[in-house]
């Protein structure tokens, strides 16, 4: 009689033992990809949610607004459909479903909360574990707007343009897109206007299609975006052609010093002159150049929100124009084809160490080396327009300084990839290389630039 006691005493506590072991595994994993902190007019919740074999008795998905509960998705219903789930390792389902006027009827602009709910089977099923997880977010279902304030937009193919428009709400981002190249607007500067008026300065690149869509937009954080198109007409410009013929003195002056200032190439100055320091010659050439590029580019990011110059840029006095904008450069050593690049700028020469006045009026972003530029002084006029001034011999400026239109900067030289003493200009727009000659004619000043702030008045 004693040993049955013994056993139901034994057995009872081994079912203790088992069913407080059920209750300590643990509840399912709980994670809300998606939504972060906005909606817009097409979102989605992103669920993660993570248990043993991806076994759970329940998956919920809620939406509350207002008050209302609205049911997203449940592992065993209807909603099922509308959600996409997949097991993407053995513990995990990953659930999404998206968040839209026309999903969710009930959806309303305004605060919102995700909550998830799961619970998965315990040891034996004895017991079942829960979690809930949840995020609150805000529903953005107005896209903003955009209208198009000035008038009569012509681009040239290499060249610039700029356009007033209206984006409401007033914080939105905004610009202008050209193919996938984006230009952000700033506040239009003219006194007292509204501050939803803003203007942008765009370009369509040379090596950019003639027919790439342009078009002005307005995009805020939950990604809902607007967009207008403005541009009556667009023009094809001819690329000059031109032919280059390196000779051995050339390519052993430039090559050393270049190498010099180029750890980025890692690459040792060779020994030998000509035919052997071509291959370093042509990783300048065209590596370099493209590094070279990027860098340039990355000062857009450092230009005022204020446009800091006033009418026409100031090209070189008296100056000798000895390559054009986009010109298309073939390389020719001992007459054989060894490269093709285009120059993306205009060579001015007048004597040697003429003085180089800043085009316009700003603030100078660098004046030190970089690659085949060489001694490069690059000034910021605001609302992403800059100028860059290249070869110099020696700098009157450093970067920080304030540099009135016509003041003398530096001197011309033949640092980095010059073959002669001059001064190679370029614009840039948004970081891009533009033709300067646009920005030297007072009267497309006139009429592209004064008389839209004009209009916007
Ligand atoms: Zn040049």
């Amino acid at each position: 009689m004693r040993w049955v006691i013994v056993l139901v005493v034994i057995v009872a506590l081994a079912a203790v033992g088992v069913y407080n072991a059920a209750g300590r595994g643990a509840p399912p994993r709980l994670t809300i990809d998606k939504p972060d902190r906005v909606v817009g007019q097409a979102g989605s919740v992103d669920v993660t949610a993570e248990a043993p074999n991806a076994q759970f008795t329940e998956l919920a998905i809620t939406l509350e607004q207002n008050g209302k509960t609205v049911p997203l998705f449940a592992l065993d219903d209807a909603t099922h459909d509308a959600a996409s789930v997949t097991q993407s390792e053995r513990d995990t389902l990953r659930i999404s479903r998206a968040i839209s006027k026309a999903s969710i009827p009930e959806l309303r602009s305004g605060a919102a909360r995700i909550v998830v709910t799961a619970t998965r089977p315990s040891l034996l099923n004895l017991r079942t574990l829960t979690s809930t997880a949840s995020r609150d977010f805000q529903v953005r279902l107005e896209p903003p707007r955009i209208t198009v304030v000035s008038t009569h937009h012509y681009v040239n193919h290499g060249g610039s343009e700029m356009v007033v428009y209206k984006a409401t709400p007033p914080d939105v981002t905004s610009g202008v897109r050209v193919g996938d190249v984006e230009y952000v607007g700033g506040p239009a500067p003219v006194a007292g206007v509204d501050p939803s008026v803003k203007v942008a300065f765009f370009a369509l690149l040379y090596d950019q299609a003639l027919n790439a869509p342009i078009a002005a937009f307005a995009r805020d954080e939950a990604g809902n975006q607007a967009r207008a198109s403005f541009v009556d007409n667009v023009f094809e410009k001819p690329q000059k052609k031109s032919q280059i013929d390196l000779d051995d003195k050339f390519i052993d002056r430039v090559v050393p010093e270049i190498l010099d200032h180029a750890p980025q190439l890692k690459m040792a100055t060779p020994t030998g002159s000509g035919k052997d320091m071509l291959p370093a010659f042509l990783k300048i050439n065209g590596e370099l150049r493209t590094i070279n590029t990027d860098e340039i580019a990355a000062f857009a990011a450092k230009s005022s929100a204020t446009r800091q110059w006033e009418g026409a840029f100031v090209q070189l006095g008296n100056s000798q124009v000895e390559a054009s904008f986009a010109d298309h450069r073939t390389y020719f050593y001992a007459g054989n084809e060894v490269d093709q690049q285009v120059h993306l700028g205009f060579d001015l020469a007048v004597t040697s160490h003429v003085a180089v006045v800043a085009a316009n009026a700003g603030t100078v972003l660098n004046a030190s080396w970089i690659g085949i530029y060489g001694n490069c002084i690059i000034i910021d006029h605001g609302l992403g327009v800059q100028s860059l001034y290249g070869h110099l011999s020696s700098f009157e400026v450093k970067a920080g300084d304030k540099v009135a239109r016509g003041q003398t900067i530096g001197r011309t030289g033949m640092t980095g990839l010059a073959g002669g003493d001059h001064l190679h200009f370029t614009m840039l727009v948004g970081g891009h290389m533009v033709n300067p000659v646009e920005w030297w004619d007072p009267h497309w000043i006139a009429d592209r630039v004064e008389r839209k702030l004009a209009e916007a008045r």
